[in-house]
Order: structure tokens, then C-alpha cells, then sequence
């Protein structure tokens, strides 16, 4: 592990509200898409229809391409590529700049944060406003989201209604929660409406008609598209499908998954800009298509992966993240879809700590509603992190041991019964909780002091039972 993430790690385990917040919002998502998936015995029916339609996209993807920027281009759109991060910044900046914007809203996306967007507005002097209440929360509080479909689950309410104390013009009481949402709902309305420039994301884009489906539960992804003079959104290319069932098939499928609701509270497909006789809606409508590493990922193996519809299950259900959070991760997206897409998008090495952060318990892949192959995948990383030669020499002595040792069984057995014999010694009542060489283990929990014998000794017996 290297110290960057270790003191990362660290921090986020001595934290004492981290723990609170993250249970309190991944275990109410857990218990809804408990309870949602109770009522949809079709569900593995429904999540092998959006494995394969994420997959026919993905092995189609020029053809969908390019009838997705014609159709776009019909319904009034202008369509942009950029191949990187760097590329759309620049692209939505000079939008931003031709419209001589002075203040954009921004509805909440995960590639916004992926491609540094928010910095590079910021950088070229527009005043950015995000209007999702949990991007809200975190642009006051200077933090980057910390879950990819709760940015500000790090947050307890009580840090947040401080938050809006010192931030807001017109706080309230804040005894509720619905006073923050309120105080909010005050502090942004005005800036909806005086906008010059809206950006939003986009959940699917519907190649047969051009549109782009967003989906939010405040409808603030409506109020940020439609009263400024423009609309641009920014999507990744794997972010297709074919037709507008296609998108309502994925839509059953990451609602659910999301947050346990059947739909969320406003679900809307944007096609192109104000028409004639149209009461509202942008001037201009601009759709920027970005690649930032994605058919890169096809060449390495990790095509499963651009079937993501970013739902935040595998986040909800893992060990790991509900023990450390998003920000011990340091990166965009956390968990276990982001210790897969992390190496591929900053490079292994730099990511190399993520793939070894999991337990490789299987829970993510169970939950996933299009069936990525997560710990396949992080099994994947970590060989080639070790054909790489990242893992420290400690790590590969130790295995190029255990490794002698498992190749001459009698040699093992004698080990295992002298390892067996020593434990004890550290044991107090009946639990270890330190261990020579097994430090990183035992800091942050005990072990139970091992009973019973030999691994080998238990199933000999066993098996002559
Ligand atoms: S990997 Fe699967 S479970 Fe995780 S965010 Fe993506 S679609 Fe959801």
C-alpha cells in the first residue's frame, strides 16, 4: 500500500462522523433496492436484457455514433468530440466564452468531475453554480463528491445545516430537513434564473432520435437546461443506446438500483434547442461526446466495464467503501467500479493501491444491474500490477514464500503447525491484536486466535467423518 493512500486510509478510519454519514445513506439504499428488487422478480430477466444491450452498443459502437450526431444534428443540436478531458473542457469553455457567459449552472455529472471541468471553468474566470443539492453542499464546503450518486454522503445533516448557516443569505431555522432543502431551494433559485450557460450530463443518449435523458429527483437538471440561453451537455460515448425502449429498459433497471424508487421524480429527454411556438427551452443546445480513455478501455480488456450506468450499488454494498468512504480513494469514482475504471483512466501505477483495496467478497458483481464482472476485472489489475513490478518487495517476498512452501506440502504442514503454536503467544483473551509482520492487519482490527488446529488438520478430520 503506498503512504499516499495509506494515510488516506488512516484518515478516513479515525474520522469521527465519516462512519455515521456512510451508513446512514448506503444502508437506507441498501434496504430500498432490498425491498425494490423483492418486488421485481424479473430482475435477473431485466438486468440480462441491459447487459446485452450495453453490450450490442459497445460492439457497435461507431454505427451508433455516428447515427446518434445525425439525428442529434436534425433535432437542432450542435455535436462537438473530443477524444480527451482536456479537449471538452476547452470546448465548453469556449462555448461558455462565445456566449459571453458570466455565470453557468451546472446540473450534477460524473464526467464533469472526471474531465476537471468544474476547475476549468472556474480558471477561466465563469462563475459556476451547482445545483444539485448534494453538489451544492460540496461547492460550499470545498470537498469533491465522495459517491457518485450522493456527492455529499460524507456529510451529516448537522455539518450541513452549519454549512448553510455560514453560507446562506437566508438560512432559517434548519431544524429539518426540509428547512436545509429549503434554504437551498432559496439560495438557488435566483441563479437558475440568471444564468447565461446550463451543463448537464447526460444518463443515455438515444440514438434513433438524437435526444439526451436525464434523470434527477429535484429537478434541478430541468431548471439548469432550460431558462439560460444555452444548453451543453456532456456525455461519454458509452452513454448510447439505440432507442428510446432501450433507454426506458436501462432507466427500470438503474432507478432501482440507485435509490429503490420505480422512476425517479423527473425524467426528461432533451431534443435540441427552443423551437418555433416552444414557450421555453435554450437558444443553442450543444452536445460535446467525449472519449477521455473509453476506447482505450476496449483495447484493455475492460469492455464489461463500459456497460457502467453509474447506479452506485457496488458502492452501497461494499465492504471497503462503507468503511473508509469515497475520498480515501483519491479519485473521481470510488469503489469498486472505480478501482477498475481508476488505473485504466490514471494510469496504473498511480492507481495501483485501488485494485488491492477489495476483499474480493463478490457482493458489488451480485448487485450490479448490468452484470460487470467487478472482481474479475480487479483481479485483472492486480496481475498486472504485479507483472509490472508495483507490488513492494515485502509483498513479493512474502508470496515467492508462501510459494516454496505450498510446493513441497510436508514442508507447509510443519510451518503451519509452528505458526499455529506461536499465535498464542500474542493472544489475550482470546484475540490477537498484534501480530509481527501482520501490523497493517491488526491496527485497525483484532483477530480471533485461531482454535482447532491446522487448516490441513481440520479437513483430515472432516473428510473421515
Ligand atoms: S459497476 Fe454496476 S453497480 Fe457499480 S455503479 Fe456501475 S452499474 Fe452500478
Amino acid at each position: 500500500m503506498t503512504a499516499a493512500f495509506s494515510a488516506r486510509v488512516d484518515a478516513a478510519l479515525a474520522s469521527p462522523t465519516l462512519k455515521l454519514a456512510i451508513d446512514r445513506t448506503t444502508g437506507t439504499a441498501r434496504s430500498k433496492r432490498a425491498a425494490a428488487m423483492a418486488a421485481w422478480p424479473e430482475f435477473n430477466i431485466a438486468r440480462d436484457l441491459g447487459r446485452d444491450i450495453k453490450d450490442h452498443v459497445i460492439e457497435n459502437l461507431e454505427h451508433y455514433l455516428v447515427t446518434f450526431e445525425k439525428n442529434a444534428i436534425a433535432s437542432g443540436a450542435k455535436v462537438h468530440w473530443a477524444e480527451t478531458g482536456a479537449q471538452a473542457c476547452a470546448i465548453v469553455v469556449d462555448i461558455c466564452r462565445k456566449a459571453n457567459a458570466k455565470s453557468v449552472t451546472r446540473a450534477k455529472s460524473m464526467l464533469g468531475e472526471e474531465i476537471g471541468l468544474p476547475h476549468a471553468l472556474e480558471e477561466a474566470g465563469i462563475e459556476r453554480v451547482e445545483t444539485d443539492l448534494a453538489e451544492h453542499i460540496i461547492q460550499l464546503a470545498g470537498d469533491p463528491p465522495s459517491h457518485i450518486v450522493w456527492p455529499a454522503l460524507h456529510k451529516t445533516r448537522e455539518q450541513v445545516a452549519e454549512l448553510f448557516r455560514t453560507h446562506h443569505r437566508d438560512p432559517g431555522a434548519l431544524a429539518s430537513v426540509e428547512a436545509m432543502v429549503g434554504s437551498a431551494r432559496r439560495q438557488l433559485r435566483e441563479k437558475f434564473m440568471a444564468a447565461d450557460v446550463g451543463i448537464s450530463g447526460a444518463n443515455f443518449l438515444v440514438a434513433d432520435t438524437g435526444a439526451v435523458c436525464t434523470v434527477t429527483n429535484e429537478g434541478n437538471a430541468e431548471l439548469t437546461t432550460t431558462p439560460p440561453r444555452v444548453h451543453i451537455v456532456t456525455a461519454g460515448i458509452e452513454k448510447l443506446v439505440p432507442s428510446t425502449a432501450h433507454a426506458m429498459a436501462m432507466l427500470r433497471l438503474l432507478v432501482r438500483s440507485a435509490t429503490g424508487a420505480e422512476l425517479t421524480q423527473y425524467t426528461t429527454f432533451h431534443c435540441g434547442p427552443k423551437q418555433a411556438g416552444d414557450l421555453d427551452g435554450p437558444e443553442e443546445f450543444h452536445i460535446v461526446l467525449v472519449d477521455a480513455g473509453r476506447t482505450r478501455m476496449l483495447a484493455e480488456g475492460l469492455a464489461d466495464m463500459l456497460r457502467c450506468i453509474r447506479c452506485g450499488a457496488c458502492l452501497n454494498h461494499c465492504v471497503v467503501y462503507r468503511q473508509i468512504g469515497g475520498h480515501a480513494y483519491g479519485a473521481t469514482y470510488p469503489g469498486p467500479m472505480g478501482a477498475v475504471l481508476t488505473p485504466s483512466l490514471s494510469g496504473l501505477e498511480a492507481a495501483q493501491d485501488l485494485p488491492r483495496a477489495c476483499t474480493l467478497n463478490g457482493q458489488c458483481q451480485e448487485v450490479c444491474p448490468v452484470a460487470i464482472p467487478l472482481p474479475t476485472l480487479l483481479r485483472g489489475w492486480r496481475e498486472k500490477a504485479w507483472q509490472q513490478g508495483f507490488e513492494p518487495a515485502t509483498v513479493r517476498w512474502a508470496v515467492a514464500l508462501w510459494r516454496f512452501l505450498i510446493l513441497r506440502p510436508a514442508l507447509y504442514a510443519a510451518a503451519s503447525a509452528i505458526g499455529l503454536r506461536l499465535m498464542p503467544l500474542f493472544s489475550r483473551n482470546g484475540w490477537i491484536s498484534r501480530l509481527p509482520l501482520a501490523g497493517g492487519w491488526t491496527a485497525h482490527r483484532d483477530m480471533p486466535s485461531p482454535t482447532g488446529g491446522t487448516f490441513l488438520a481440520q479437513y483430515k478430520r472432516r473428510m473421515k467423518k
